[in-house]
């Protein structure tokens, strides 16, 4: 196959690399552009996979993050079913799986991740599903029909929204988190017990503490063994136990990185004009403390897309976005801003048996982050407080009657 330059190649079609597009053009870039993923489609929303799309609330054309005639009219080169195999820093190229090598200017590596599995020959069988991809959504929602009972392996956003969706569809749903509670590493306990009490109000069996040993059945699963011995029955499984973050050609040209490639506050690289965002970037954040972190948000990919593209077009940023995320399950609509990371205390304001409350999170006297349910006025208000940081006294941020902006001075 002949060699293609471009002058600035995007490695993943989703999130982070749709907006790098997007932001490149909007910022007036005119060189070249190509989008290279390994799945079928056009750019799309993630989140929805776990939500409205899961629920069939959703048509797949209403994900589409643009449509088809947008990447025409701005003149980015589209080359989908494309795995990138390899990077080869030195000349400035990548190859991808069928082949073919593709010349960059400058690289933009938002490949994201891949969902962790847990390894064991229980994993292959038909009905054992993770959620990523529109693939495999389609997968999940083509067998439902024929599930009544599941079991889902993980307490965390993905694996909680499966089974709002499960559960609201009538199904036996059993959910199993190893840790002794739900969204452990992502919110404080409060959060994670109204969560807890909302899944199994609605019939969900949650099971803490639950150690998996595996996936069993014959060509089909039909339950998942736990290491208590016990066996629970199902007709589906869906592993959501986190993302290994797609970065080995990356780190095979020698980038720096571990668990994700480590970038600067640019998002640069090790590698001489590669660009790493989204999922799979590791990088200092000053809402972590200055923690390296990789936060997995549409939120973080964007944003970091963003200040990519303003970087080629020559403008000198540092990544300081305030990051926010949002779940839905049931009728609850969880947004939350800042990160809890390192938090040394939380404050519940608002009563969670009304369904409308908000953790608040501090460090230092200082707010860091909210966690708000269906609590919209806390989320909007509260943004302000961990932008600035302030230091506001526990038991005032508690009186929900005092509106948040009145306690920002
Ligand atoms: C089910 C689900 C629900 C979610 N819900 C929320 C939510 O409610 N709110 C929120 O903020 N975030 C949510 N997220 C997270 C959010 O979707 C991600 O943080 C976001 O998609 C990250 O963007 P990204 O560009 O880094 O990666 P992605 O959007 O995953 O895009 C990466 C793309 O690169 C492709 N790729 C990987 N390797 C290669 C390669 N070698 N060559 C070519 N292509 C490659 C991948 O297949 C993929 O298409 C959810 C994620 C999932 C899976």
């Amino acid at each position: 196959m002949g060699v293609t330059r471009y002058d600035v190649v995007i490695v993943g079609a989703g999130h982070g690399g749709a907006q790098a597009a997007i932001a490149l053009r909007q910022n007036g870039f005119e060189g070249s552009i190509a989008l290279i993923g390994d799945e079928p489609e056009l750019p799309y929303e993630r989140p929805p996979l776990s939500k409205e799309y899961l629920a069939g609330d959703k048509a797949f054309e209403r994900i589409l993050i643009r449509p088809a005639s947008f990447w025409a009219e701005r003149g980015v080169d589209m080359l989908l079913g494309r795995r990138v195999v390899a990077v080869d820093a030195q000349a400035r190229a990548v190859t991808t799986a069928d082949g073919a090598r593709i010349e960059y200017g400058q690289l933009i590596w938002a490949a994201g991740g891949a969902p962790r599995r847990l390894g064991g020959a229980g994993d292959d069988l038909v009905g054992v599903h993770t959620v990523r991809t529109r693939a495999d959504a389609d997968r999940m929602i083509a067998e439902l029909p024929c599930v009544t009972r599941a079991v889902v392996i993980g307490g965390g956003y993905i694996g909680l929204e499966a089974a709002a969706v499960l559960a609201k569809q009538g199904k036996q749903v059993v959910l199993l988190e190893a840790l002794d509670r739900v969204l452990a590493r992502v919110a404080g306990e409060p959060l994670s017990r109204f969560y807890e009490a909302e899944h199994r109000a609605h019939g969900v069996d949650v099971r803490l503490g639950a150690a998996v040993a595996g996936i069993e059945g014959e060509a089909r699963v039909s339950g998942v063994r736990l290491a208590s011995g016990e066996l629970i029955p199902a007709e589906m499984a869906i592993v959501g136990i986190g993302i290994v973050p797609a970065v080995e050609p990356l780190l095979a040209a020698r980038a720096e990185g571990g668990n994700g490639v480590a970038v600067d506050a640019q998002c640069r690289t090790s590698l001489p004009d590669v660009f790493a965002i989204g999922d799979c970037a590791l990088h200092a954040n000053p809402y972590a403390g200055g923690q390296r972190v990789r936060l997995e948000s549409v939120q973080n990919a964007s944003d970091q897309a963003t200040l990519v593209a303003k970087t080629i077009l020559g403008q000198a940023l540092a990544y300081d976005a305030v990051p926010w995320f949002w779940s839905n399950q049931y009728d609850l609509k969880l947004q939350t801003v800042g990160l809890s990371i390192g938090h040394d205390a939380a404050v519940v304001r608002g009563d969670p048996a009304a369904r409308s409350f908000s953790v608040i999170y501090l460090k230092d006297g200082r707010v860091i982050a909210l966690d708000c349910v269906n609590a919209v006025r806390d989320y909007v208000q509260g943004r302000r407080l961990v932008a600035e940081r302030l230091a506001i006294a526990p038991e005032r941020l508690a009186d929900a009657a005092t509106p948040l902006k009145e306690l920002a001075g």
